[in-house]
């Protein structure tokens, strides 16, 4: 109610607004992220680290565009690169540019496992073309997945993610045959991996085991330090690729994405997000070269083996290839990742610090730039302040935490503030240590 009144008084041009896109459009907005308490708000510039409303107000944006503003939003390095290619160009032609191949390049300078790099339209399409090729590679069926996981809304992946508040999940619509090869195993647990990797074993065997890297939903459920060198193990041990989806994490937490960080050579990698900067379209396939060759450029008659079909008319497109171009060589330039991660690193500090003060029932923890402030009451959890990132080692969770966790959408979680319910806060190299009050004021 008082979120009601406080927004209702403060946003009376997007209230307006939404009123009437709920006539045409289902659910008033566009944007899964954009479904928002106590209404969706109409936004008309990002710049930075902050966002403006329709009517005025500032906000700091720690949603960053659902990830991929690693450099904060729309920066005039970018965005003149942009411009350039527009003035030159065009948007897209369908035909090949100098740009996909500089971007590959870098993709695959960045990521050692990263031996070759096709640019697609999203995430979840990369995802779709990763189960393909990973079945002609291995000439296997199963793909198993973490309980939580989110791997976009592809028929076969959208599998096992709950609608927040109900007990439908998001695969909705989608019939339960299309999910006879896909299996989940408990999030940060080896037993139940290797539990249905063996039973598998009797049912045409385990192409691939797709991970989130820092936990299932961007580590909204953390995982222990190691777990990621027992998925690869696993993995190798039944013969099934290893991928890594860095949608999230790829050119956020290092320039090595996690597989860096954690030590890790993925048979194939992810990406979406910040390899187009914040512009579309933003999804990409990466691995090793005896795995990637099982992709097709085109349609591929003649070919010596079976090839999986990918494509789409928007992919690698030229404008996304000079943003993400250039977005990368400025995050690599500017050293965004350690920057982002250490202003996330006071943030947190600071939030833990007001958590234990007012006594309330969160955690707060960070990995990089990702941070999450989770509620602790039904979480048992204890923290090793040696490791890096100060992960809480998740003991038991209760049902509805585990409901909770898989949240999505934007909240204003404290006046003047945006994060990704769950409650995620993405920070950027835009922020400044001088900021930190004012925004730990607020909450
Ligand atoms: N994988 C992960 C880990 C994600 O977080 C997302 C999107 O948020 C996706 C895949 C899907 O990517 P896209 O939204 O580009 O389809």
């Amino acid at each position: 109610k008082y979120e009601e009144e406080y927004f209702g008084k403060l946003c009376t041009r997007s209230k307006a607004m939404i009123d009437k896109a709920k006539e045409i459009i289902p659910g008033g907005v566009q944007h899964n992220l954009a479904f928002n308490h106590p209404f969706p708000l109409v936004f008309t510039k990002a710049e930075g680290c902050y966002l403006y409303d329709i009517d005025g107000n500032r906000y700091y944006d720690f949603l960053q565009a659902g990830g991929p503003t690693v450099l904060g939003s729309n920066p005039s390095s970018v965005r003149e690169k942009v411009f350039q290619l527009l003035n030159e160009c065009g948007p897209s032609t369908g035909l090949f540019h100098e740009y996909e191949y500089k971007l590959a390049k870098k993709i695959t300078e960045s990521m050692p496992s990263v031996e070759m790099f096709r640019m697609l339209g999203s995430g979840t399409e990369a995802c779709m073309g990763a189960i393909r090729v990973a079945r002609l590679a291995t000439k296997k069926k199963n793909i198993v997945k973490m309980g939580g996981a989110y791997h976009g809304w592809s028929d076969q992946l959208a599998y096992g993610i709950r609608i927040p508040g109900s007990k439908w999940t998001q695969a909705q619509g989608v019939p339960k045959y299309l999910f006879k090869h896909t299996q989940e195993f408990f999030p940060g647990r080896l037993d139940s991996l290797e539990r249905v990797l063996k039973r598998n074993e009797l049912r045409g065997g385990t192409a691939a085991v797709f991970i989130e890297p820092v936990g299932p939903e961007s580590g909204t459920r953390p995982l222990d330090y190691d777990f990621n060198k027992g998925v690869e193990k696993l993995c190798r041990k039944y013969g099934a690729l290893l991928v890594f989806d860095e949608v999230v994490t790829g050119f956020r937490i290092g320039m090595s994405g996690a597989q860096g960080y954690f030590g890790i050579s993925p048979d194939l990698t992810i990406f979406g997000k910040v390899i187009a900067g914040g512009y579309p379209s933003a999804g990409g396939l990466g691995g090793k070269k005896e795995v990637m060759k099982y992709l097709s450029a085109g349609i591929s008659g003649g070919a010596k083996h079976k090839k999986a079909l990918v494509g789409g008319t928007m992919a690698a497109n030229p404008l996304s290839c000079v943003a993400g171009y250039y977005t990368l060589c400025e995050i690599e330039s500017t050293d965004a990742p350690r920057k982002s991660g250490e202003f996330a690193d006071k943030l947190t500090l600071g939030l833990q610090k007001l958590i234990s003060k007012h006594g309330l029932p969160f955690v707060a923890f960070n990995q990089g730039s990702i941070c999450h402030l989770e509620t602790a009451g039904a979480m048992h959890f204890s923290i090793d302040w040696s490791k890096p990132w100060q992960i809480p080692k998740v003991l038991e969770e209760t049902s509805a935490r585990k409901q909770e966790m898989e949240h999505m959408g934007a909240a204003y979680m404290a006046e003047g503030i945006v994060t990704l319910a769950g409650s995620r806060l993405y920070t950027s190299a835009a922020y400044e240590d001088d900021m930190l009050t004012d925004i730990l004021d607020r909450f």
